[in-house]
């Protein structure tokens, strides 16, 4: 696997392979790499001939600056995954490099409801910081497939339309969530959860699930089923939830009737650590 820090380097490299035809399929993280990361450089090996994975912390995404300086940093292992893995280039670019001229964006997009519901409405500017830095790397790496996790549900779509906006020619592949064996979403924050913390984090899922039997078995209207799951949650000592809400996948919105495609979308701090979850119901 070949490292590049700086964007000079890695375009070099990446020109000649592009010369070659060599199709480019690309990884943004920030690091801390788990299982989940992994699936999806596995599924860029079978889209693309060449891998690419990024570990970059961007701080202009966390609005808290605590959750900034807490956030995991494993450069060695992760190296090591990304190899194991079959990973053909990291690049691991420096805040310097990324931001040469400072943090502002003049060019923000403006995602309208897609961005302000949910995590934009609980994190403020987080998805212009996320929008900011994809924006820079898709510049950098120019990948014809760009692979995302669903477990971050609400980023994927707002990724989805800047790739559209700004007319990339990047295809995004959107990768199913990878759960630890009792259901609990991979997630770099998961280090932080003390073990009282790690075993009740799965009511978070549980959670999930059980939302989507409701729509399967049709049991009750979509408000009452989720005002049961936000209270099914605000009843485990430890947590405090944020939302839990069932939206239209595509849109966000409120759904007006179950034939819609729907997705459930929780957000909660348990023992201080946020976590997010989502599954798709129908
Ligand atoms: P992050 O390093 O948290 O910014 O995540 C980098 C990429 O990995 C994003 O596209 C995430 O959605 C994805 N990802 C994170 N956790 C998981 C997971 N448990 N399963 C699948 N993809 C994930």
């Amino acid at each position: 696997m070949l490292l590049f820090k700086t964007v000079q380097d890695i375009d070099n490299q990446l020109k000649s392979l592009k010369k070659k035809g060599l199709k480019i399929g690309y990884v943004p993280t920030m690091g801390a790499l788990h299982l989940g990361h992994i699936s999806l450089i596995k599924a860029a090996k079978k889209r693309s001939k060449v891998v690419v994975c990024s570990i970059f912390v961007n701080p202009t995404q966390f609005n808290d600056l605590k959750d900034f300086e807490r956030y995991p940093v494993t450069i060695e292992g992760d190296i090591e995954k990304l190899a194991e893995a079959g990973c053909d280039i990291l690049f691991l670019p420096s805040v310097a490099e990324m931001y040469p001229n400072g943090y502002e964006n003049p060019a923000r997009i403006d995602f309208g409801f897609l961005a302000q519901t949910l995590e934009g409405g609980h994190r403020p500017g987080h998805f212009d910081g996320m929008a900011q830095v994809v924006e820079k790397l898709l510049r950098i790496v120019k990948p014809d497939v760009l692979l995302m996790g669903q477990k971050d549900y609400q980023q994927q779509l707002i990724v989805g339309e800047l790739i559209r906006k700004r007319r990339f020619k990047t295809q995004l592949v959107a990768c199913p969530t990878v759960r630890e064996a009792d259901g609990l979403a991979m997630s770099s924050r998961n280090v932080r959860l003390n073990t009282d913390s790690r075993k009740k984090a799965v009511e978070i899922s549980k959670t999930l699930q059980w939302a989507k039997s409701q729509i399967a078995n049709r049991e009750s209207d979509i408000g009452s089923i989720r005002a049961s799951a936000f209270k099914r949650l605000a009843a485990v000592t430890g947590f405090d939830p944020e939302y839990f809400e069932i939206r239209n996948t595509q849109t966000l919105e409120l759904p007006r009737s179950k034939r819609e495609k729907l997705v459930a979308l929780a957000a909660v701090k348990v023992g201080g650590v946020r976590l997010i979850d989502n599954m798709v119901l129908n």
